[in-house]
């Protein structure tokens, strides 16, 4: 008894919106068309030769492997690909913190410790005024130092630390206010207010000064290289 196999057409619809029509027996596309009334003069034209479909699945058995070593290969590339995006991403980021703390950051803290130390040697500065304590004066002021202030010779340090030493000069009050600290590297600049209450002769004498003072950073340490001072501009009234 010989079977008489008929071939069936079953049809794909594609995601372009067009239509395939497919052999059951031979498993080929025996026509594709965008109206799918089309497909059925082609399906009736259509020569089946059923050994194509063996020849073909062989084939396709072959290329199993390669197709499978493809997939792997691609999905080794894409790895690479991923990994090394990030890899720059990562560079990136590191470069770009490293640029903020050291381009950045690493200036601003070192400046605001400078000027911390400035505002503190104004406290060093003052008491020893108030304490007569020239040698604290002689490690605070540069060797080159010069005191230019109202009613007295310009002195060096030696002239100003002779005065100190002499106990000519005693300070009951010796305070300043309205710093303002300016660092530029190594120099900086003190400005503000100087208000002090000086005994002399058994006489109290105020001074109410503006004044500025240039300081140097010498082996690490800040060192007053320049005391101006001037009368501060009295407000009408006081
Ligand atoms: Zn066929």
């Amino acid at each position: 008894m010989v079977h008489q196999y008929r071939p069936n057409f079953p049809h794909r619809f594609n995601a372009d919106s067009s239509y395939d029509s497919i052999c059951t027996l031979c498993c080929s596309t025996v026509a594709a068309a965008r109206i799918e009334a089309q497909l059925y003069q082609h399906e009736h034209c259509h020569k089946c030769n059923p050994d194509a479909r063996t020849s073909r699945i062989s084939l396709r058995i072959q290329l199993t492997p390669v197709l499978h070593l493809w997939a792997q290969l691609e999905a080794i590339a894409s790895w690479v690909a991923r990994m090394r995006f990030l890899w720059s991403i990562k560079r990136l980021l590191a470069l770009t913190f490293a640029v903020f703390a050291t381009g950045l950051s690493f200036p601003q803290t070192a400046r605001d410790a400078d000027v911390q130390q400035l505002l503190g040697l104004e406290q060093v500065w003052n008491q020893a005024h108030e304490n007569g304590d020239a040698d604290a004066l002689d490690k605070l002021w540069a060797d080159d130092l010069e005191v230019d202030v109202p009613r007295m010779a310009v002195m060096s340090k030696a002239d100003a630390l002779n005065f100190a030493r002499s106990g000519h000069m005693k300070f009951l009050h010796y305070v300043t206010s309205d710093l303002r600290v300016r660092v530029y590297g190594d120099t900086a600049v003190v400005s503000g207010r100087l208000q002090r209450t000086r005994s002399m002769n058994g006489k109290e004498i105020s001074d109410d000064w503006r004044f500025t003072k240039v300081c140097v950073k010498q082996a690490q340490k800040w060192r007053v290289v320049s005391f101006h001072a001037s009368e501060a501009a009295q407000s009408p009234g006081s």
